[in-house]
């Protein structure tokens, strides 16, 4: 099998992050989240209070971004994120970040920053890197493009459910609300607007099961890398 870079964008919600987890564990391959490293961006802002009332304190983030320590550690099918040593995984999931990281990566510096980190991250091959712009922007001469896909209303059901057995107390239109508005920050903005590269495979999993999902992925993988 060839070594391979393997980019996986798509709408938010739609599962992505799940699936390229289990490919990268199935195939000895390290998963990069970058959806987490606009969290920690965004998560950063709100501790140093650079986002008052939905404002984001563009200048004052500009000269404190280069001296933010955000890390990320891979074991194969997993990441955790870091902001100054500590574990901020289960914040960077909160709504309140999920409600502010469009604007943010939507910021020209934070994306040049951030794809900087991801292109470092993809020098040995063997990754597979979920996002929005990675087929396109990030890696566009990767062996594998795909780009998956599903309703705004299934991926809001999904996103409930998956909060809800975590304990957290939330809203279903809350939740559609703020998939579709982050559909329409990411696939309008100046910079790298979510789109399918021409060379990806599209993936619409409104009507799949997990299982049926990653074997479609692990085929699809099997194809290209045997090739
Ligand atoms: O994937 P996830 O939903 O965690 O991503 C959070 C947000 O980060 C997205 O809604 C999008 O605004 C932004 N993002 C991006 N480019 C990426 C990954 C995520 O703009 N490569």
């Amino acid at each position: 099998m060839k070594d391979i870079i393997i980019a996986i964008d798509g709408h938010s919600s739609c599962g992505k992050s799940t699936m390229a987890k289990v490919l990268a564990s199935r195939i000895g391959y390290t998963y990069v989240d970058t959806g987490a490293m606009y969290r920690a961006v965004t998560y950063f802002c709100m501790k140093n209070n650079l986002i008052q009332g939905g404002d984001i304190d563009i200048p004052a983030l500009e000269k404190a971004l280069p001296d933010a320590d955000i890390t990320f550690r891979h074991i194969s099918g997993s990441q955790k994120t870091y902001l100054d040593g500590e574990d901020i995984e289960e914040q960077i999931r909160s709504m309140e970040v999920s409600s502010m990281v469009s604007p943010v990566a939507a910021i020209p510096f934070v994306r040049t920053a951030m794809v900087e980190r991801q292109r470092r991250m993809g020098e040995m091959k063997r990754i597979v890197m979920d996002g929005r712009d990675i087929g396109t922007t990030v890696f566009p001469n990767a062996e594998m493009k795909v780009f998956v896909t599903a309703s705004a209303e299934i991926r809001a059901e999904r996103r409930f459910i998956e909060l809800t057995e975590k304990g957290l107390k939330v809203d279903y239109n809350d939740i559609l609300a703020n998939v579709r508005e982050r559909d329409h920050i990411d696939s309008t903005r100046s910079v790298s607007p979510l789109r399918k590269a021409d060379d990806a495979i599209v993936l619409d999993n409104s009507q799949m099961t997990r299982q049926e999902q990653n074997e479609w992925l692990y085929n699809h993988y099997l194809e290209i890398a045997g090739r």
